[in-house]
Formats: structure tokens, sequence, C-alpha cells
């Protein structure tokens, strides 16, 4: 096998707690993360030259070392000392700096696709370490699925499958720098910590139904990073409103911004809504996708 091609997914956080900042400079923090359907996809090529080359259909990426998927093959490269090179090709889906974890997706994709293509015999959780060393959210991505992350991020309880959402995605076509985020959090513009036990104990009670176990988690969401993010950010006040206007039964800020997600119980109440918005509100980008329950897809 020369070539592997790999779907890797994007996430959203049906919890985000940021705690107290670390000595370190990250800050403590308590998430569940949810994989969705939109993926960004990425071609690995063996080459004989021993290098790493990316390239991405969206020219806003930098394709040198600043890029995770590339950091990704050089440590892998190093590690196992491989002496072929990889040409890699990045097929971008995921919103750029959305807080989405987009260029974090495709450094775990990376890792999960040259573990296959040089047969590395890697485990997920030998992978999660490569993973933390690029950053707090890639450990999760190279499983994804539905998970409880701890510490700065890099520790993964994988929990039960949350029930099957319909999603609609909101971005007001601007980026968000993380770090900026957590610097005004910093400053004293975090919300209230947001529940998780709540919501992880209705993500293992599940329901007598679907429909009351999706009732039950829906009702539990919470990121206390959404005024931080509303005050760089103002667009994602409006879009949170029009996603709650148009039937979404619960509306959060993924990761620290800008996207906003609906979650429906059904693909067509969320169709209707993503036709409705679309004409009503035309200058932010509506993407259509679902939760999966498995963030990564060797094709
Ligand atoms: O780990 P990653 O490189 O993705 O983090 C990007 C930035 O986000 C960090 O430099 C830090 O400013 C902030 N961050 C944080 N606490 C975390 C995760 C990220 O302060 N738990």
């Amino acid at each position: 096998m020369d070539r592997v091609t790999i779907d890797v997914s994007g996430k959203i956080n049906l919890a985000l707690d940021i705690c107290e900042k670390r000595a370190d400079g990250y800050h403590e923090l308590r998430s569940v993360m949810q994989s969705v359907g939109l993926s960004d996809r990425i071609t690995i090529e063996k080459t004989e030259e021993p290098a790493v080359k990316v390239s991405c259909t969206d020219p806003a990426v930098p394709c040198d070392e600043r890029n995770l998927a590339h950091r990704a093959a050089s440590i892998l490269r190093e590690a196992c000392g491989l002496r072929e090179g990889v040409r890699i090709s990045i097929e971008k889906a995921i919103p750029v700096a959305g807080g989405m974890a987009g260029g974090s997706a495709d450094g775990a994709g990376v890792l999960a696709g040259m573990n296959a293509l040089f047969s590395l015999g890697f485990s997920e959780d030998e992978l999660r370490s490569f993973a933390s060393l690029l950053g707090s959210d890639v450990p999760f991505l190279v499983s994804g699925g539905t998970a409880l992350a701890l510490g700065r991020g890099e520790i993964i309880r994988i929990l039960p499958d949350a029930p099957k959402y319909a999603v609609l995605l909101g971005n007001p076509g601007t980026h968000l720098s993380t770090p900026e985020v957590f610097r005004a959090i910093d400053e004293g513009n975090a919300d209230g910590h947001p529940d998780v036990e709540a919501l992880v104990s209705a993500i293992f009670a599940g329901g007598r139904t679907k429909r009351e176990a999706a009732e039950n988690v829906a009702g539990k969401l919470g990121n206390n990073m959404e005024r931080a993010a509303v005050k760089l950010e103002p667009k994602i006040g409006s879009i949170r409103g029009a996603l709650k206007e148009n039937g979404a039964r619960s509306v959060l800020l993924s990761g620290s911004g800008p996207t906003v997600f609906g979650l429906f119980f059904t693909k067509k109440e969320r169709n209707e809504a993503a036709k409705t918005l679309r004409k009503t509100c035309p200058d932010f980008q509506w993407i259509e996708t679902e939760t999966v329950t498995r963030g990564i897809r060797i094709r």
C-alpha cells in the first residue's frame, strides 16, 4: 500500500467548562466532546524523497510546520525512524479557526493514516500520546465519538454514544483566536460553570425512548466561554438567536467559537431551518451535519 485516504471529523463541545489557569499557562477544563459528520479528507502518499510535503484546498491554511498535519507526520517519521517521506493533501470542509478543531483533526488524521500506511501497529492509546504533543484537542480526535476530556483537554474518557442529533452549524465567516478567547476569560468574562456531571449522567442514563434520551441530553448543554467569545465576535449572538427562533432544541457555541451549533431531533426540522436561515441570514454560512459515533474513517 502506497497511499491511504482518511475522513476525519470535526467536533462540537456538548459541554465546555473552563476552570482555573494553571502554572503552565493552560486552563484546567472539563468538556464533553462529540464528533460530527462534517470531515476533512486527507490523502497520504509515500514518497522516496525523505521529506514531509503538505497541500491544502484552502489557501488560508499554512502548509509548513505550523500545520498540525505536517507536525504529526514529522513526529511519527522521527519516532519510528521512517526513511521514506510523505505527500499529504488536505481537502478542507471543517471551518478554519472555527472552534471545531479543524486543524487538530488534520493532525489526528495523519497520525491514524500513517499508522495504517506504514503498518506501525500503534494502539489508539499510543496514538493519543503522540496526539497530546500536537495540541489539547488532538487526543480526542484520534478516536472521536463521544468522550469526556479532562486536564488541558488531553485526558480522554470514552463515554457511551450520545443520542443521535441532526445538527445545523452557523458560522459568521470570521476567525477567532483560541488564546484570545482564553485571555478574555482571564479578564473576568467567563459565564457560570455548566453542570458537566449532569450531562455525563444523562448520556449514561439514556431514556425510555430515543426521543426522551435526546431531550434529556439536549437540556444539559453548556459552555462558559460564550460570553468571552460574543464580546470578541458579536455575530455569535445573532447566530444563536436565529437558530433558536428556527426550532433548534438546543443551541451552543462550539469550543472557543465562532461556530455555533443547533441540535434538532429530526433531519426534516433541521433542513427546514437551514432553508429559512439561508434566506433570512445569507451573510452567515449554514452547514448541515449530524452527530457520529466514530471520528476517523480510513477508506
Ligand atoms: O493546546 P492548543 O495548542 O490547541 O491550545 C491553544 C491555546 O489555547 C493555548 O496556547 C492556550 O492559550 C489555550 N488553551 C488553554 N487551556 C487549554 C487549552 C488551550 O489556555 N486547556
